[in-house]
């Protein structure tokens, strides 16, 4: 059986009409695919991140299980957290698949993803999305979990924090840490990119206005290297640096501000998946205004194209 699906192959993407089913493991389920959407991984690895993913990119997902092996899950509406670990080794046992060194990352690392009429996850990954929470919100889990995993690498939520790049997912940070009881300040380039956290109730200021050291806690999200730069100036001494970009390419840093200054730098990936899901069903993160458009699969050139403009909100792609 083949299905309809976008395609990565060395850093060029294609629709395809004719791509094979995918065939679920024997602890998996085979979820149709209701409403996907476009990250800024998904871009990277179409630029080459990772070293060029070969396979049907996506990992922002809501579908419907279509097969399972357990029929508790036939017919459910479900999300999928994204990181398959071998489930044996210590790292699995310890704190799960995301640090699995045989691991898979659906649409990212070894396995096919979303951007398809079909596809396949792990019982163990699927979470039920509630009833009230539409498809089109729902998709935020994925991107509302991985913020979240900065409250879960800090001890304690910081008092100042500021996060670099208003982005999609920026944007969600901000959000998580001020209703952890954080002041955040959204660091963009443009009054305009900073339009939302405003409306978000959030301070916002420019680079060059921000004060320098002036922060607990800064986040880097801004998605390119000056991100980084920019987020050792603001940290105080003795701050924390959270590195949230992911982008093909290196990093040109003086490390003595590190030294010097006593800054501790945290890499932050993937996050847990219920409180995501429980702040979006509960409206505590208004995902509405991060909505940029809607593409078919066919269009998935086009969509990608779409959000990689500075600016482009979420994009969402349905099959
Ligand atoms: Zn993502
Ligand atoms: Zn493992």
């Amino acid at each position: 059986v083949s299905v309809r699906a976008l395609y990565l192959d060395g850093g060029e993407l294609c629709y395809r009409s004719d791509h094979e089913e995918p065939r679920p493991g024997p602890d998996e389920a085979l979820i149709r695919v209701s409403v996907a959407g476009i990250c800024a991984t998904d871009l990277e690895l179409a630029r080459g991140y990772k070293g060029g993913f070969q396979g049907v990119p996506g990992h922002e997902f809501v579908g419907v299980v279509e097969r399972a092996p357990d029929p508790a899950w036939q017919g459910r509406r479900v999300t999928a957290s994204i990181n398959v670990g071998c489930g044996r080794c210590a790292r699995c046992l310890a704190t799960g698949p995301e640090h699995c060194g045989d691991r898979a990352v659906i649409g990212i690392l070894g396995r096919d993803g979303a951007f398809a009429e079909y596809v396949a996850a792990p019982l163990a990954n699927l979470v039920a999305v509630p009833d009230a929470l539409t498809d089109e919100r729902a998709v935020f889990t994925e991107p509302l979990a991985a913020a979240l995993r900065i409250t879960e690498q800090l001890e304690a939520p910081p008092g100042r924090a500021a996060v670099i790049g208003p982005g999609r997912l920026g944007m969600l940070v901000g959000k998580v840490l001020s209703l952890a009881g954080t002041e955040v300040t959204m660091i963009g380039r443009s009054a305009a990119s900073l339009a939302l956290a405003r409306a978000w109730g959030l301070a916002a200021a420019s680079g060059q206005d921000a004060p320098r050291r002036g922060f607990d806690v800064v986040v880097d999200a801004a998605g390119n290297p000056a991100g980084f730069r920019l987020a050792l100036d603001l940290v105080r001494p003795l701050g924390t640096v959270v590195v949230k970009s992911t982008f093909a390419g290196a990093c040109d840093v003086d490390m003595s501000t590190i030294v010097v200054n006593e800054i501790r730098v945290i890499g932050s990936r993937c996050g847990p998946f219920a409180p995501a899901l429980l702040l979006l069903a509960r409206g505590q993160v208004d995902v509405d205004g991060l909505m940029g458009a809607e593409y078919r699969l066919e269009q998935g050139v086009a969509a990608f194209a779409h959000a990689a403009r500075p600016g482009a909100r979420k994009i969402l792609l349905r099959p």
